[in-house]
């Protein structure tokens, strides 16, 4: 488990994630670099602009515990406005360092040795890594290939969910495969977690990175669903802020006041002068999120096409920053799958980007399915977006 999480085990070395490894790679080799997902440009000003003023004005000591109130009633209008959800701020929402800290927090809270964490599968590495902390055992449901998307298998979603399913952990938008979950798809989880009484964790990061007229809805939105369900996000991606980590969780009273009791021991709070300027952002902010998803639409359809030019069998996305692509035709001796071919592209033509493989349990069924698939992310200018483009024409196609 250790293993499969790349969590390092006790003695052993501390492996870098395999962001940090490409990125590592990207830097030494002047590459391209879609493969970490972070963006290269900066958030809106206004709102960096009031953080600054914060820090001058002395917001500069521990907040509260559980958030600011301003961002906590921010928050709490944010998802009564986008999605109907009622909350109380005093007692429903708590603000985390980023998103990976909410879903550390929520599983050490709510799972450990003999429970089952069931996650689709591609699923984000610090997904596998806090299941793997908390000593649960993780469980996969495949989002496959199909029809030009990834669909949720749902009857391999009812046969994961049984007995000791404690958790069902959620990413719609999903990263890395872009999956935007269907109203239908959203219905199955429901019923599977009703169905054995589990409670339902859903990072929600990129809510509103959705193109084409794709809908997020969280699935605490849907009937009887509130009660069991814990609802993350996060600033960083509405906001490209992404090393700020304001991060939240909001949900039933008393499983907030759980996530609270380990929360606490973790970072017990963070980000100050943040905290006022993303309450502001959320509140004044929707022009700067609607500018974000349209540019970034307009980048994502600049990668699809070129890959598509290049030779990929790329998907788009209905959200997110990732396009997943098949890198089959350019696979060959030297790199027989997408991980090798991941690690040698930035020396061998200068562009990166991340193996699919890296979001799957090794050997998994899943795996080996996307053995062969690498994700690119267009969360960079235009110019950077080009010209790994035009490196990737160079690509040598095997046979
Ligand atoms: N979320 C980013 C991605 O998927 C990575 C963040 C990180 O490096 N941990 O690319």
């Amino acid at each position: 488990m250790a293993e499969a999480s790349g969590l390092a085990v006790p003695g052993g070395e501390a492996r870098p994630t395999v962001f940090a490894e490409i990125s590592a790679l990207a830097l030494a080799t002047g590459a391209a670099n879609l493969g970490q997902g972070f963006p290269d440009a900066d958030g809106p000003e206004w709102v960096r602009e009031l953080a600054v003023q914060a820090i001058r004005d002395g917001i500069n000591q521990y907040p509260a515990g559980r958030g600011s109130r301003a961002l906590r009633g921010a928050i709490a209008d944010h998802q009564r406005r986008h999605y109907g959800i009622e909350l109380d701020p005093e007692r429903e929402v708590l603000v985390t360092a980023g998103a990976t800290e909410a879903i550390a927090a929520t599983l050490l809270a709510l799972v450990g040795p003999g429970d089952e964490v069931v996650t689709l599968e591609p699923f984000y590495d610090s997904h596998a890594a806090s299941i793997a902390m908390s000593g649960a055992a993780h469980v996969t449901v495949p989002l496959a290939p199909n029809d030009g998307g990834f669909a949720l298998d749902a009857e391999a979603l009812d046969a994961a969910v049984g007995e000791r399913t404690r958790v069902i952990l959620l990413n719609t938008p999903h990263n890395p495969t872009g999956t935007v979950l269907t109203d239908a798809e959203l219905a199955a989880v429901a019923a599977a977690a009703r169905r054995v009484g589990a409670l339902v964790v859903t990072d929600e990061v990129y809510e509103h990175l959705v193109f084409d007229g794709n809908v997020h809805t969280p699935i605490a939105a849907l009937p009887g669903m509130f009660e069991r369900t814990l609802t993350i996000s996060s600033a960083g991606k509405s906001f490209s802020l992404t090393g700020w980590k304001i991060g939240w969780v909001s949900g039933p009273a008393e499983l907030v006041d759980a996530v609270m009791a380990v929360k606490q021991f973790l970072t017990y709070s963070g980000g100050a002068p943040f905290q006022p300027a993303i309450a502001r952002a959320l509140t004044d902010g929707a022009g700067d999120i609607a500018e974000l998803r349209g540019s970034l639409a307009a980048r994502r359809d600049v990668l699809v096409s070129g890959l598509r030019e290049v030779g990929f069998d790329a998907i788009v996305p209905g959200g997110t920053y990732f396009v997943c692509a098949d890198a089959t035709p350019f696979l060959g001796h030297e790199t027989p799958d997408g991980a090798a071919f991941a690690r040698a592209l930035p020396a061998a033509i200068g562009v990166a980007c991340i193996p699919v493989s890296a979001f799957c349990r090794s050997g998994s069924p899943t795996a080996e399915a996307l053995a062969n698939w690498v994700r690119f992310t267009f969360v960079k200018d235009e110019a950077t977006i080009r010209t790994a483009i035009d490196r990737l024409r160079g690509l040598p196609r095997s046979g």
